[in-house]
């Protein structure tokens, strides 16, 4: 067998020290600085198991590469109960959960890759997302002519403009409200801005994280030039993944790409300090937010949204706005995904409202269409009275519109 996206890994995972720090945080008087939080792996803390660790995932990457292992279905299974969240590995301000200061997502991304091309993965919910955008070009396998639904009735849109809307596909058809109140809030910012509307496909975050690249590259080719179609030199998105994929994974497909990816909460910063949007009624809640991963660490240094979000939310009068444990670089995963991970998207999802509850928030406000579903399911498991909302949402309410 051939692990040739893995093998140029091959340095950082003989480094492993096999410390545990991934695991549970630092266990010994050796171990690095830094916060020692009881969870630093969601997928550790759901399934206490070694193989459900960066540290167990990286030593059975050792051997496979030394020849010394077999890859077997439960392997796999563990390895796709991993949400990328990246709190095992990089660099965070100066310290880090791993003892070697090692990145672990993008060894397991090459070792999905892998499996996959050796038809040993992806596991069954990634095939059949695969199926769904091969079908509907969405991964919810919904009619493409419902795309545009979620627009806000009256409002009409040109085909070209130098700001491109990217909803997504959570966006735009499991919380259209957060796509709804992102258009009416540029709208009333004064952006033009333009959607592909059906010829809009899925940006293909899950088919690059489960390593099917060769069902993702056509998306990418897809997307790219339906971008380009609009004449858009900015493509903003509602979500933290799309983000992610557009402004990292697509140019390793397509090269250097001719716009620039931001996510919404920069533009609403940046609309809320130029004063074309003034939030003014006052909202008495206490809030506090969940910093996505992909937003903050996963691509820190080049990316750490921390501030826009934050300048938003504390735009609106009334409210009083509280940290929860585990905020920016040292955030903690939402569970990121229902469909795909139900289980442990639960358990990491209830993780967090138990935080924002321990914070004394009554609404945890996130800036990520996916965070905003998993988390909404698990307050809603729970029945608690806390709610989730995204950004967009909760500045719609304070703009009274
Ligand atoms: S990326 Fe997140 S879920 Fe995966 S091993 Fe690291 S900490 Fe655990
Ligand atoms: S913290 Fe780093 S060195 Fe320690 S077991 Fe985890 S991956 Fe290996």
């Amino acid at each position: 067998m051939k692990f040739e996206m893995l093998e140029p890994y091959h340095r950082w995972i003989w480094n492993c020290q096999s410390c545990s720090t991934c695991q549970k945080g630092p266990q010994n008087v050796f171990s690095p600085a830094g916060p020692t939080p009881d969870r630093i792996c969601p997928s550790y803390d759901k399934y206490p198991r070694l193989t459900y660790s960066a540290q167990g995932r990286i030593l059975a990457a050792r051997a496979f590469l030394e020849g010394t292992l077999e890859v077997t279905d439960s392997f796999v299974a563990s390895l796709y109960e991993c949400t990328l969240c990246g709190s095992c590995g990089p660099e965070r301000m100066g310290r880090s959960s791993c003892s070697v200061h090692r990145q672990q997502v993008p060894i397991f991304r090459a070792l999905r890759t892998d499996l996959v091309k050796m038809g040993k993965a992806p596991t069954e919910p990634y095939k059949k997302v695969a199926a769904s955008i091969e079908k509907s070009a969405n991964r919810f396998g919904t009619a493409k002519a419902k795309r545009t639904q979620w627009l806000p009735e009256g409002m009409a849109l040109p085909e070209k403009a130098e700001t491109l809307y990217f909803p997504g596909c959570v966006a735009t058809f499991k919380s259209p409200e957060i796509a709804r109140s992102t258009a009416k809030l540029l709208n009333r910012g004064g952006v033009e801005f333009a959607v592909l509307g059906e010829e809009e496909w899925c940006c293909g975050n899950p088919l690059s994280a489960s390593g099917q690249q060769d069902a993702f590259e056509p998306v990418v080719q897809h997307n790219v030039s339906a971008i380009m179609g609009t004449g858009a030199n900015r493509v903003m998105t509602s979500c933290a993944c799309c983000y992610n994929v557009l402004k990292f994974r697509y140019p390793e497909v397509a090269g250097d790409l001719d716009f620039e990816v931001v996510h919404t909460t920069e533009v609403l910063a940046g609309l809320i300090d130029e004063g074309k949007l003034k939030p003014e009624k006052s909202l008495s809640r206490t809030l506090t937010y969940q910093d996505p991963c992909h937003l903050t660490r996963v691509n820190a240094p080049e990316v750490s949204l921390f501030e826009e979000p934050r300048k938003v939310i504390q735009s609106i009068p009334g409210i009083s706005f509280t940290e929860m444990e585990g905020n920016g670089m040292f955030t903690q995963c939402c569970g990121r995904n229902p469909y795909e991970l139900p289980e442990l998207s639960l358990h990491t999802g209830l993780n967090r409202i138990k935080d924002a509850q321990a914070a004394g928030a009554d609404t945890l406000v996130t800036s990520c269409a996916f965070c905003n579903w998993s988390l909404g399911r698990a307050a809603k498991s729970l029945g608690t009275d806390m709610q989730v909302m995204d950004v967009t949402t909760l500045l719609i309410q304070a703009m009274g519109l």
